[in-house]
């Protein structure tokens, strides 16, 4: 199944039709796209026994983030060998996640103000947490996923880099300069695993005004999904609605020669196979 965020509320999409799932099921689904994770099975077995398509009508409203208020935001540094491999900062696997505050989740063709010299783009599949994980294995992992998205890890690298945290000042990282307004824009829709031929290999590509910058496979992940799910788990209860960003593949703009950061008026296009497009216009912050 594919859910859409239209205009704020929860929509099914069947091919190119959307159907508001509060006015399909009389109110037995809620229309905020955020409450169907509370009961995400139950709601999946509703939708699952019903034909719905006499509902469904062409999109008329704009498309927001299918999870808009997740409670927590985990993100994977140097998930990707050839990203580990381009960086200066590890060539080992080490598994190091952060976290994005939730308050920077925006939709997928919204602005994305910035205000700075060394802003990013870094192409990211994202899992949301369909049933509550604590002390999950990896083999249980999967179950309490509710399904994938396209999402961009904007960063901002003048927050983050070693030419801010210099050696001596250990505490380096990565929260604050990955979590300003818009700087989490996810979609265009969540998509069920069992939507995917094979979730777990996925082209994902990122372009900058048309110029291809990253292009991988999702396979490369040196922490795949059940690892980073049940890894998180062992420390942290992932909450339904969650998101989990599993970081970027080589290619980002701070690592290129010389180095490229996004300018208002850039556009960045970002893409999974089977999970669909975001578009997200650079802008100015209005100050
Ligand atoms: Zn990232």
């Amino acid at each position: 199944m594919r859910f859409a965020n239209v205009g704020g509320r929860l929509n099914l999409v069947i091919a190119d039709q959307y159907v508001d799932l509060e006015k399909a099921s009389d109110g037995v689904i809620a229309a905020d796209p955020q409450a169907i994770f509370e009961h995400w099975e139950t709601a999946l077995g509703w939708i699952g026994e019903r034909d719905l398509a006499e509902y469904a009508r062409p999109l008329d409203g704009p498309l927001g983030a299918p999870v808009p208020r997740p409670r927590q935001v985990f993100a994977m540094s140097l998930n990707y060998i050839a990203h580990a491999d381009e960086s200066p900062f590890a060539i080992d696997p080490v598994f190091e996640a952060f976290t994005k505050f939730p308050s920077c989740i925006a939709g997928p063709g919204d602005e994305i103000p910035i205000a700075g010299e060394r802003i990013d783009h870094e192409v990211e599949l994202v899992f949301v947490i369909g049933k509550r994980a604590h002390n999950v294995s990896e083999a249980d992992a999967w179950k309490h996923v509710a399904g994938l998205m396209v999402g961009q890890d904007i960063s901002d690298r003048s927050a983050l880099t070693p030419e801010v945290f210099k050696p001596g000042r250990p505490f380096h990282q990565l929260s604050l300069g990955k979590s300003s307004p818009a700087f989490g824009p996810t979609g265009p829709v969540l998509v069920t695993p069992d939507e995917l031929d094979a979730p777990t290999d996925l082209s994902i590509q990122c372009w900058v005004n048309g110029d291809l910058k990253q292009s991988a496979r999702t396979s490369a992940m040196t922490f795949p999904i059940p690892v980073m799910l049940s890894r998180l788990s062992r420390h942290v209860a992932l909450l339904p609605g969650d998101l989990c960003f599993t970081g970027t593949p080589d290619g980002v703009g701070m690592l290129a020669d010389p180095p490229r950061f996004l300018r208002p008026g850039d556009v960045v296009r970002s893409a999974i196979e089977g999970l669909g497009v975001i578009e997200n216009t650079i802008t100015a912050v209005q100050s």
